[in-house]
């Protein structure tokens, strides 16, 4: 047993128009009410950041943004700060996800400059990391997660609180409908944790949420909750429809 409190976090991605994000968040705040023992976060676009999260004030479900840029202002077109995702009514932002690492040539630095810019402005980072598929088949995952764990996560210190959630995302389990077996999830996620340790040592590592992302639905979230170091799931394509999110957060 241990004593981290499970997250289910939803990241809408390029999803949803103001009105449908203040939709989905208004239907998520009345379904997900009665749950206990378990924090949600949802992660809309930029634009429906500060509706919805007039939406959610008040509510237990904290709002993340997708990315954010790790200067605080500038000359910089196109981007946004942690301090204008907390403006907006952020607590979370998630950092490196693989599509952003892919598409928009995220590498560790520059996701290590986001970590520290996250954390400077309050906002908790969620470090997305993650093996490719020809990664896996060449047997280099734990390298992998080695390299983008101790990178992204350089100069950070420990200072008893754990202010960082980790979500290992295989890239090949993202939007494939392809899920790790639980067994890859725990082995990559008990790695991950002892990793962690020896960084920053044991009160850290037990007490950082480590979560799954690749295909979460409602019919696998609860055998990979099961495994001892999952402590949540990242969720794109099940987070989008209300009804099927919250299954996921009464996963139990
Ligand atoms: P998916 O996406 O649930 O649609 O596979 C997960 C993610 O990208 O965080």
């Amino acid at each position: 047993m241990n004593n981290r409190t499970p997250l289910i976090a939803g990241n809408w991605k390029m999803h949803k128009t103001g009105a449908q994000a203040v939709e989905a968040a208004s239907r998520i705040k009345t379904l997900v009410t009665s749950a206990t023992g378990v924090e949600v976060m949802i992660a809309p676009t930029f634009t429906a950041l500060y509706q919805v999260g007039q939406v959610l004030k008040g509510s237990p479900i904290a709002l993340a943004g997708q990315n954010l840029h790790w200067e605080s202002q500038g000359a910089f077109t196109g981007e946004i700060s942690a301090q204008m995702l907390a403006d907006a009514g952020c607590s979370q932002v998630i950092v490196g996800h693989s599509e952003r690492r892919q598409f928009f040539g995220e590498t560790d630095e520059t996701v290590n400059m986001k970590i520290k810019a996250a954390l400077s402005a309050n906002l908790t980072p969620v470090l997305c990391i993650g093996e490719s598929e020809t990664e896996r088949e060449a047997g280099n995952t734990f390298s992998v997660l080695d390299k983008q764990v101790r990178d992204g996560l350089n100069g950070f210190a420990f200072d008893g609180q754990a202010d960082i959630v980790v979500a290992y995302e295989p890239v090949w389990a993202i939007g494939t409908g392809k899920t790790a077996t639980r067994e890859q999830a725990q082995e990559a996620h008990r790695f991950i944790r002892n990793l962690l340790d020896s960084l920053f040592g044991k009160p850290f590592a037990s007490a950082v949420r480590i979560l799954y992302g690749g295909s979460v639905k409602p019919d696998n979230v609860k055998a990979l909750m099961e495994m001892p170091d999952v402590d949540g799931a990242l969720v794109g394509g099940a987070s989008l429809d209300p009804e099927t999110f919250s299954k996921l957060v009464f996963f139990n």
